[in-house]
């Protein structure tokens, strides 16, 4: 399983301790950035969309901007491995914000994945699954199929709406229906990596951070461990070290 350090800090990007170390960032915290620097590690973006969703209950970033700025992070910062869509995340507080229902957010976030496959198709951009339930998850599947893109084919499938939420064994109920996708659990917690990482292709995590901001590690002057970097690597290694207590062996 492949294991993306989520952090707030592009200037992690060149840092001599994380060459191996794969990063993902948002495009929210990039865009801020007028000059970017040739990253030393391989990364993944983060299109930002439960933010702006969130924000605004709808996409603001137009995809020509969006896939200009993918374009310009590619050239400039370099080891892009791939980019989310502007996808629509299903959350019911997110569904609040936007005023519609899952079918809708899983159509609206194919059309977008076709969008900018249309206009940029040497960009990296991967295809995601939304929903609730687990139905709803292999629906979107479906959905996908109808929309000429098998995603059996595809290298990576991102999945999303389920690790914020409160279940674990439900999260890992959902993507195990997903076997055999390649997928991509976005925003793990700790103990989804240790309980169902086997099941994912890689995932991403910015868990680390919330952890440090309550427990700062004796030894750092900081008042707070949320940025650290020595905290984000000991945070990692631990859970990538983890053994699912259910299934101890
Ligand atoms: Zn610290």
């Amino acid at each position: 399983m492949r294991f993306y350090l989520g952090t707030h800090m592009p200037s992690w990007l060149t840092k001599p301790e994380l060459e191996n170390v794969p990063l993902f960032i948002s495009h929210r915290r990039l865009k801020q950035y007028r000059t970017l620097r040739p990253a030393r590690t391989a990364w993944a973006l983060d299109s930002g969309g439960f933010t702006e969703l969130s924000m605004f209950g709808e996409w603001r970033t137009r995809p020509s901007d969006y896939i200009a700025a993918i374009r310009r992070y590619r050239d400039e910062i370099g080891s892009l491995e791939w980019a989310s869509p502007q996808d629509w995340m299903c959350e019911p507080y997110i569904l609040q914000k936007t005023g519609r229902d899952v079918v809708w957010h899983q159509y609206a976030t194919i059309n977008n994945l076709l969008e900018l496959r249309f206009e940029a198709p040497e960009l990296p951009i991967i295809p995601v699954l939304q929903g609730w339930t687990r139905d709803d998850y292999l629906r979107h599947v479906d959905y996908y199929a109808k929309c000429g893109i098998d995603l059996d084919r595809e290298p990576l499938v991102g999945l999303g709406s389920v690790c914020r939420r409160q279940h674990t064994a439900e999260a890992a109920d959902i993507t195990a229906a997903l076997q055999p996708l390649n997928i991509h659990a976005f925003g793990a917690k700790g103990d989804a990596i240790a309980k169902y990482g086997r099941l994912m292709t890689s995932c991403d995590s910015m868990a680390w951070s919330y952890a440090g901001r309550n427990r700062p590690d004796p030894t750092c002057a900081r008042k707070t461990c949320s940025n650290c970097l020595h905290y984000a690597l000991d945070w990692r290694q631990k859970a990538q070290q983890e053994k699912d207590p259910d299934n101890a062996q």
